[in-house]
């Protein structure tokens, strides 16, 4: 008979030396090794109206921007869903004060924080040529699923956006770049405890957006399944979802369902991934590597939600699991 206790434990060294290796790999590499050999970046002024922003998002075909203060000339934070998010708010606790909405500069999201009583967020940025596992733990620990990449000019001496790197994008470098390593991961979703099964926060088709927004901003989440009446997945409304529901400044809009704003996502939306509890973690790194995957849904046999894997709950497993005082909570990063 095999003696299973050696068996698990060869399985969770494995485990242990893939997540080691891929922890050298990041700390080798330089936040510029993520990114394309070419790439565009849209940096927005302070001085846009937010209205304007909106339609260049989407026209582009991005969900969020570096801003540039042109007056200061230096880097001013990123624009992300979130700002948007933060303006609905606005909106909802300020109703009369749509007119002036309408002529809110980028300038003016932080005087829309300060309205709400919502904690600025830190402007956070790292320098490209430093290692990536720097990067990484700056967004565990600032729960930032994005960081802009800030040089500064030899000759001018002052600041420049290079770029801005995401979870996602460091998730596939790894995933790309670390096939050796990502099959020791041999260890189920459930024997790991990756994600969140408690709590889950849901809406149904027929909820409206502004619901969506409420659960997003109170739990402080990207995303809430949508789910049936018998807890069945149908899809998922993420926080980007909102960018299209505001862009004509019809606020109004915030009222219909989630069914209809999801009827109006970019034709060449992704869809939803969803894995079970058995997956692996190997497995999830194979759907990363080959699909554009934001976060995956955990259902059972049936198709029903049992959970939520966020690339951040990945991000902190694949750097954090097993280091000293097992410190897998961002208070600790
Ligand atoms: P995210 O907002 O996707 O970065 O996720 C932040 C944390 O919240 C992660 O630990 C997720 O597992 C968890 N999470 C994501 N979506 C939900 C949800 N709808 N309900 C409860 N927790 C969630």
């Amino acid at each position: 008979m095999p003696n299973t206790n050696y068996m698990m434990s060869l399985v969770d060294r494995e485990q242990m030396q893939g997540l080691e290796n891929i922890r050298e790999f990041l700390k080798i590499r330089t936040s510029y090794d993520v990114l394309p050999l070419s790439f565009r970046l849209i940096v927005l002024d302070t001085d846009l109206l937010i209205r304007k922003s909106l339609a260049i998002l989407i026209q582009n075909g991005i969900v969020s921007a570096p801003l540039w203060d042109s007056h200061k000339s230096a880097f001013a934070g990123l624009l992300t869903s979130t700002d948007y998010i933060n303006v609905v708010q606005y909106y909802c606790q300020y109703p009369d004060r749509l007119g002036d909405i309408d002529q809110f500069r980028l300038s003016g999201l932080r005087e829309i924080e300060k309205a709400i009583g919502v904690q600025p967020l830190e402007t956070i940025s790292v320098h490209p040529m430093k290692p990536l596992y720097e990067a990484c733990r700056t967004m565990l620990k600032t729960r930032a699923r994005r960081i802009p990449l800030v040089d500064v000019d030899d000759e001018t001496g002052r600041e420049m956006v290079v770029s801005v790197i995401t979870q996602y994008r460091i998730l596939k470098f790894i995933a790309v770049n670390n096939e050796h390593n990502t099959v020791m991961l041999k260890k189920s979703v459930r024997e790991i405890g990756l994600g969140t099964y408690t709590n889950l926060q849901t809406a149904g088709m027929g909820d409206s957006v502004l619901s969506a927004i409420h659960l997003m901003v109170e739990h402080n989440i990207s995303a809430v399944p949508i789910v049936d009446a018998n807890n069945h997945v149908l899809n998922v409304f993420e926080a980007v979802d909102v960018i299209p529901c505001i862009k004509g400044g019809v606020y109004e809009e915030l009222q219909s369902s989630i069914g209809e704003a999801l009827s109006k996502r970019a034709e060449d939306f992704p869809g939803i991934y969803t894995c079970s509890e058995d997956d692996r973690l190997d497995s999830i790194f194979d759907t990363v590597r080959k699909s554009r995957v934001h976060r995956l849904i955990v259902i059972d046999d049936d198709s029903r939600l049992r959970g939520m894997i966020s690339l951040s709950d990945i991000l902190m497993y694949v750097l954090l699991y097993g280091e000293e005082n097992d410190a897998v909570s961002p208070d600790a990063v």
